[in-house]
């Protein structure tokens, strides 16, 4: 068996693993990181960038769309446009290779070792890692181990995977376009998707079991994204189970809350109702960790319960975010080069690709009364943006909630198109510990959709210009 040894031993290379190993390198631990599937983990190859990808071709089809029928409002008009899957599929492959490719790259920059194959556990310093090639195993020695082997979707046991009954990874990469389309679970991944399927021309349909899409959102950010699947026509059914295929396979069995029974035709179903850690065929029981549910758990340092052993990314539960996977792994670099350091972020920014977008950073007003603070809000819709209204995108808001006897933030919301690319600005406002008055008094550029930031903090405070 092949022997090597290192420093710091990182047993994934998704972006929880990738940064930890990079970070490692830079500070000059000699790191190895092993990876059984392509560098960039989850995320790079099976999740954020290539549903991105299509969410964007899907959007640029449906405008394109748009142009070509009588409904067009800018003049543009192109004739008889049509969408080839298989191409689009190859060009989002493109760019999935470029960016795992680019990962390799910063490792090797780094000075990261980095092994091939699955690694699992002999003891709590050592693991044996199969190689593809089906050469000899490696027993890799470590003094610091970094687990960041992610997670998976999650099956149901009525509708497991297989035959029509798919999971997100396979949705990423369908070359033909399924006319019927059946989504189970209206989270995330069930939003993303099911929108930008329906943008290529499927009908889709999303199976929500809780009473709203969404459930973790509160219905004020969710009502617009409601109401743009109904003009995209897509069948939203909530308070609804998926109880398992219909015996000739040609649809999937629905459970309503009144406990009637019924089938949906389906040519494919996508199941995407949460992600699991993953914790099994990697020696987990070996190490013995302590838990939380499913995940492992980590202190403030993503220390688990093993001296010299700690965890991060979707390992360690919710939130399931890249981001978060990547500030952890960084962290615990640091931590391991003999840094300072603990998780104190005030606050990890969800986004939602939905049409129109959601971000939600730090505590929505509801929240923050629960925890006990006396609020004031401020609110700007999209419709009172002069920008907004010269890109034809109008629907949604920005809502600042803040502490009403010091005006410090708590948290800002939004809904809009490309509001993705604020949730910096909100995320910094958190951070910085800002008053509604640090906000109202930044200037903020004309015409842009971010002056909708400016004007929510200023109308929290009853000074609002534009409305
Ligand atoms: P992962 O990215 O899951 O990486 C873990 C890696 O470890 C994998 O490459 C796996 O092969 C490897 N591995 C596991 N066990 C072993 C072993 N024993 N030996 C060797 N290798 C091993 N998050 C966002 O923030 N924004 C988004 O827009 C977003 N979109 C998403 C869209 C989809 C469709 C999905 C599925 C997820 C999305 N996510 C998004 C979530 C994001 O992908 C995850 O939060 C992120 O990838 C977690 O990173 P990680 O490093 O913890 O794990
Ligand atoms: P999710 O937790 O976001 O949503 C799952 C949904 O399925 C929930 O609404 C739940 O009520 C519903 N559900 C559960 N069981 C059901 C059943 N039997 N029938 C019908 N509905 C059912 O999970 P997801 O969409 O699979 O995404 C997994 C994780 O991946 C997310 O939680 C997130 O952490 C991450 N992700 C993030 C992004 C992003 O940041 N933009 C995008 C995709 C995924």
């Amino acid at each position: 068996m092949n022997q090597l040894s290192c420093t710091v031993l990182v047993v994934g290379a998704g972006p929880g693993g990738y940064t930890a190993a990079i970070r490692s390198g830079q500070l000059g631990l000699k790191t190895i990181v092993v990876e059984n599937a392509k560098a960039g983990g989850t995320c790079l190859n099976i999740g954020c960038i290539p549903s991105k990808a299509l969410i964007h071709a899907a959007d640029l089809y449906s405008k394109v769309l748009e142009s070509a029928s009588e409904k067009t409002k800018f003049g543009i008009h192109s004739e008889n446009p049509r969408i080839e899957l298989a191409e689009t599929i190859r060009w989002k492959d493109q760019i999935v290779h470029r960016l795992s490719s680019g990962i390799e790259g910063l490792l090797e920059k780094a000075g990261v070792q980095r092994v091939q194959g699955w690694a699992r556990f002999i003891d709590g310093k050592t693991v044996v890692v199969e190689t593809p090639d089906s050469g000899p195993p490696m027993e890799i020695r470590a003094e610091y181990i970094i687990l960041a082997t992610g997670s998976r979707p999650v099956e149901l046991r009525d509708l497991p995977f297989g035959g029509k009954v798919i999971s997100s990874t396979e949705a990423l990469s369908l070359t033909s376009l399924p006319e019927k389309l059946v989504v189970v679970g209206g989270g995330y991944i069930g939003l993303e998707l099911g929108s930008a399927y329906q943008k290529f021309g499927s009908k889709v349909t999303i199976v929500e079991a809780t009473d709203q899409i969404l459930p973790n959102f509160d219905a004020e950010l969710v009502r617009p994204i409601s109401r743009r699947l109904k003009q995209l026509g897509v069948t939203v059914l909530t308070g609804a189970m998926a109880i398992g295929m219909a015996e000739d396979s040609k649809g999937v069995m629905i459970k309503t809350a009144d406990n009637s029974i019924s089938e949906l035709p389906a040519d494919q179903v996508v199941v995407t109702v949460g992600r699991a850690p993953v914790v099994d065929g990697w020696g987990l029981e070996e190490l013995d960790l302590d838990r939380n549910g499913s995940a492992v758990s980590v202190d403030s340092g993503c220390r688990t319960s093993m001296a010299g052993v700690f965890a991060v990314g979707d390992l360690t539960g919710e939130p399931m975010l890249a981001h978060r996977a990547m500030a952890q792994g960084s962290l615990v670099a640091e931590i391991i080069a003999g840094k300072r350091r603990r998780w104190d972020k005030v606050a990890i920014p969800a986004v939602v690709y939905s049409d129109p977008e959601i971000v939600t950073v730090g505590l929505s007003p509801d929240q923050a009364r629960q925890e006990g603070f006396e609020v004031i809000e401020g609110r700007f819709p999209y419709s009172a943006s002069g920008r907004a209204l010269t890109m034809s995108d109008t629907d949604g808001f920005i809502r600042v909630v803040a502490r009403a006897d010091n005006h410090l933030v708590l948290g800002i919301q939004g809904v809009g198109a490309d509001i993705s690319e604020l949730s910096s600005a909100f995320t910094l406002a958190l951070e910085m510990a800002a008053r509604l008055e640090d906000i109202g008094e930044t200037i903020h550029a004309h015409p842009t959709r971010s002056e909708a930031l400016q004007e929510a903090s200023l109308h929290a405070l009853g000074m609002a210009i534009h409305i």
